[in-house]
């Protein structure tokens, strides 16, 4: 077996020897790993952080990509830029405990995510608020007058069900056709309709010139980078880092004791209840010899006829000054990586199916995005990860810690 530590890019660099027993807290020597973590994501590194650090336990991290910190991942490109290989992320939680926790491996760049779309040629604020209406209907409305233009278009609805109800019902149909309906039939290759009320939910509206694109309390970027505060996390003499390597390959020649799983939890059971679907991006990313390229981080393009759904200049996110700059546009595709579980009720049925599988195999353990089949922000799985480990402790014994609540 080749354990391969990370470099300071985050990807794979040397090999070194297989795990060697290490004496336990009695003096006896313990053979293999305690912990076999597949994925090396917030879910799998949060993990691996906490049971090697607070409690001892000997972990082997893997992941089949060739670099740590799963979606998060970010790196200098050529003409050393930093950007995100997997699409914008940032960084947003109401949860001091997740902030004060990663805040040990990373100092944070304040940042305040604002976002264009770009509609009836237009770029207007999004989400939707009283600048939005102004600009777009060449009004001058106050917060309250722009309260009654909406509850005048408004279709109230008893019961709200799916992502269109949910948005139908605050704004009306004409402003959800122009923001919503394009936009969420490409991203996730359906009606709004036919998805989760959940999924739209995550937009707010507002009659306010407030334009920030979160309402959550903290809002900032990582410093010097997501991989860059993975590595810190990971940088533990109890943690071995395998990359390039995939569960399958490796999990009869390794000994662990316990296993936590953070890929997808239908491809773990080897589809045997019929395939979770998952949504994928196509990422176009571009470095322009120019200076910016658009006036702040995102813009939206939600015309159906726009094949991709939104451009992100990293600059923004990152503050780094350069002479030029990288952008990435994002084209939704059923084929490719799991990115996005799909919220609607088939496949959270689907879901339940393979959770209650899970249970009759307590020998391994599901967190993550893939392994929760949730459509959960990074604050979310970091909060899960604390959460699960907390479990674990109380189970085996390690003693808990008031750290670990979920948010
Ligand atoms: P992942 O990051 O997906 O990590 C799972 C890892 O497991 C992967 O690296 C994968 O290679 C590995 N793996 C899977 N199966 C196997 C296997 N069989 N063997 C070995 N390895 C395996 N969240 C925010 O809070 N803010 C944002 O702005 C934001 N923007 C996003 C933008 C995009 C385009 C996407 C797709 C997501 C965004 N998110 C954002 C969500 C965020 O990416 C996730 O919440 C978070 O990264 C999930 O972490 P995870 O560890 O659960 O999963
Ligand atoms: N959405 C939309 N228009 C927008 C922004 C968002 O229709 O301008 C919908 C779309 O369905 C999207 C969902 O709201 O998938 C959630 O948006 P968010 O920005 O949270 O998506 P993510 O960053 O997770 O891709």
């Amino acid at each position: 077996m080749r354990i391969v530590e990370t470099t300071a890019n985050g990807s794979s660099s040397s090999g070194s020897s297989g795990h060697t027993s290490q004496p336990d807290a009695r003096g006896q020597r313990r053979k293999g790993f305690d912990y076999l973590i597949v994925g090396a994501g917030f879910a799998g590194s949060v993990m691996a952080e906490r049971l090697a650090s607070e409690y001892g336990q000997r972990v082997l991290l893997i992941d089949r990509r060739p670099h740590i910190a799963g979606n998060a991942y970010d790196e200098y490109n050529a003409d050393g830029i930093l950007i995100h290989r997997y699409g914008p992320h940032i960084f947003h939680t109401n949860a001091r405990r997740v902030l004060d926790y990663l805040s040990r491996f990373t100092a944070w760049r304040p940042y305040r995510h604002r976002v264009l779309a770009s509609v009836d040629g237009m770029l207007v604020p999004v989400p939707i608020n009283l600048t939005t209406l102004n600009r777009l209907y060449s009004l001058d409305l106050s917060p309250q007058e722009a309260e009654a233009f909406l509850a005048a278009r408004c279709e109230p609805l008893a019961d709200i069900r799916t992502s269109e109800d949910v948005v139908v019902s605050k704004i009306g149909r004409e402003l959800y056709e122009k923001f919503f309906r394009g936009y969420t039939r490409k991203q996730w290759g359906m009606d709004p309709s036919e998805l989760d009320r959940s999924v739209t939910s995550r937009v707010p509206v507002r009659t306010t010139a407030d334009d920030g694109y979160f309402n959550d309390e903290y809002q900032c970027m990582p410093l010097e980078g997501y991989t860059r505060m993975f590595q810190k996390m990971l940088a533990h003499p109890n943690i071995k880092v395998m990359l390039n390597t995939d569960y399958r390959e490796v999990c009869e020649e390794v000994t662990y004791r316990k296993l936590v799983y953070t890929g997808p939890i239908d491809e773990y059971f080897h589809h045997c209840l019929g395939k979770l679907p998952y949504r994928s991006l196509a990422f176009r990313h571009e470095t322009l010899d120019q200076e910016h390229f658009q006036s702040l981080a995102v813009v939206n393009y939600p015309a159906e006829k726009v094949p991709f759904t939104r451009i992100t200049e990293y600059k923004y996110l990152t503050g780094q000054q350069h002479a030029k700059t990288s952008i990435t546009y994002e084209y939704p595709s059923d084929e490719g990586d799991p990115y996005y579980p799909i919220p609607r009720p088939a496949n959270a049925e689907l879901f339940a199916r393979y959770e209650a599988l899970a249970e009759a195999h307590p020998e391994v353990m599901f967190a993550g995005r893939l392994g929760s089949y949730r459509y959960y922000n990074m604050d979310q799985v970091v909060a899960q990860a604390l959460s699960l480990v907390g479990r674990i402790a109380a189970a085996e014994g390690f003693g808990v810690r008031a750290e670990v609540a979920i948010i």
